[in-house]
């Protein structure tokens, strides 16, 4: 039996000195309930926490080890370089090397720029899409998350209203009144909104494959309706790719689907675990990115070598392995396939979302196609069944509205010790 004693010493420790104990919210099991497990150490796809137990990881560090943890190429490399210092905040070849593999794998892109984090890289992104069309509003989807810059923290106004409302503390009217949501896969709603701010909206964002609400794909012809409207009213189409990109196939969701964005927006995996994020397009559109254009944006730790020789040591991998993609595919359809027995035996009502590596199970009855439809799922079901999972060495996303990402360290082994542990799991959760 799995005991979390250590852990639960190092959270109390925790919480003394850093909100909620933790540096990012969902880490805290506050959807799930708990005491979080600290972690020690992981190889491969097994994590170690610091009270020595062990788990088969579907988290991935929210998708940059999708090679899998302490990537042998990845570690002697950063190895290798940190000998030469960690910062130098003047130009390197490494910055250029890393921005013409991107260039390279990522289709309909010219020029890139590096950042610290996916929330740096929205942030920039929509200033970017203002300063090159001069307009001032954007639409986000409800459920797409684009990281935790004012603009973004934004939920649906209520009633008819188009505007949106803060989503938090701290966010003001002002800054919502400039943020316009719709619904995820319901291009008529899109339509609705853009016809009510006629002329005035610089971008669309979107995550082409939703990850932010469980996983949510996008409806067939969503994505190039989008595109088709986007060029019928000048409007920039964003993929926030800091999930999909190089997860989904090597040139991410534009790749995938076969839909072109105006920016795309990268982050986890394109770091190797490293902070890093990025943007990208056309040379037309990064040209207005300072210092080449009048559109501010910097970072005295952006291009750091460090982090730069993790992601493109990474995705060199990638780029050089696209069998990974077909194979990272197979598993996550045997997975599903395996689970999806399970939990039709269970008698539970349940969805299962898959799409490349990427997969979520929820609890409910109706099918899971936008932010209203995953929140059916938000229900006491999950929290239950993370615990027995946790309980039985496999590490899930603690909360509903995440995404599993897979790795392609794990094995077939692991993927029916996981299908075991999720038919146990569901008796449990009736006993
Ligand atoms: C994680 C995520 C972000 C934010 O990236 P951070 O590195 O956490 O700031 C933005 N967009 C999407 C789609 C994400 O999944």
């Amino acid at each position: 039996m799995y005991q979390y004693k250590r852990s639960s010493e190092l959270f109390d420790q925790a919480q003394k000195y850093i909100p909620g104990g933790v540096n990012s919210p969902v880490r805290a099991y506050k959807s799930v309930g708990g005491t979080p497990v600290f972690i020690k150490k992981a190889k491969g796809s097994i994590l170690t926490d610091e009270d020595d137990n062990e788990y088969i990881d579907y988290i991935s560090s929210w998708g940059p080890m999708i090679l899998g943890h302490a990537l042998p190429v990845v570690i002697n490399a950063i190895k290798d370089k940190v000998e030469n210092s960690t910062s130098f905040g003047a130009p390197t070849k490494l910055e250029t090397q890393i921005a013409k593999l991107i260039v390279d794998m990522v289709p309909n892109i010219e020029m890139v720029r590096m950042v610290n984090s996916g929330t740096e890289a929205c942030m920039s992104a929509i200033r970017v899409a203002r300063g090159y069309t001069g307009r001032n509003k954007f639409i986000k989807f409800e459920g797409c998350y684009h990281g935790h810059s004012d603009s973004f923290l934004i939920k649906a106004g209520s009633g008819a209203s188009t505007f949106g409302e803060p989503n938090s503390p701290g966010v003001t009217p002002g800054t919502a009144n400039d943020t316009l949501t719709a619904k995820y896969n319901d291009i008529e709603n899109v339509k609705q909104v853009i016809a009510n701010n006629k002329g005035e909206i610089a971008a669309i964002i979107v995550e082409a494959v939703a990850g932010n609400m469980g996983c949510v794909l996008p409806k067939k012809g969503f994505l190039e309706d989008l595109r088709q409207i986007c060029d019928k009213e000048n409007i920039l189409l964003i993929f926030d790719e800091v999930m999909s990109g190089f997860r989904l196939a090597k040139g991410g969701a534009q790749e995938y689907f076969g839909v072109k964005a105006d920016i795309a927006i990268f982050g986890k995996v394109i770091g190797g675990g490293m902070p890093v994020g990025a943007y990208a397009g056309s040379k037309e559109i990064m040209s207005v990115v300072s210092p080449m254009g009048p559109v501010y944006q910097a970072g005295t730790l952006s291009g750091n070598p460090i982090a730069m020789i993790a992601g493109y040591t990474l995705l060199k991998e990638l780029n050089n392995k696209p069998e990974t993609y077909t194979e990272l595919a197979a598993k996550c359809e045997y997975l599903h396939k395996g689970l999806d027995k399970e939990f039709a035996k269970s008698g539970f009502d349940y969805r299962i979302n898959r799409c490349g590596s990427m997969i979520s199970i929820f609890f409910t009855d109706v099918d899971v196609v936008d932010f209203e439809t995953s929140s059916t799922a938000n229900n006491e079901l999950f929290p239950k069944f993370f615990h027995e999972m946790l309980k039985r060495g496999i590490y899930l996303p603690p909360s509903t509205f995440e995404s599993y990402f897979l790795s392609n360290t794990l094995t077939y082994e692991m993927l029916d010790k996981t299908i075991q542990a999720a038919k146990e799991s569901l008796e449990a959760m009736k006993a």
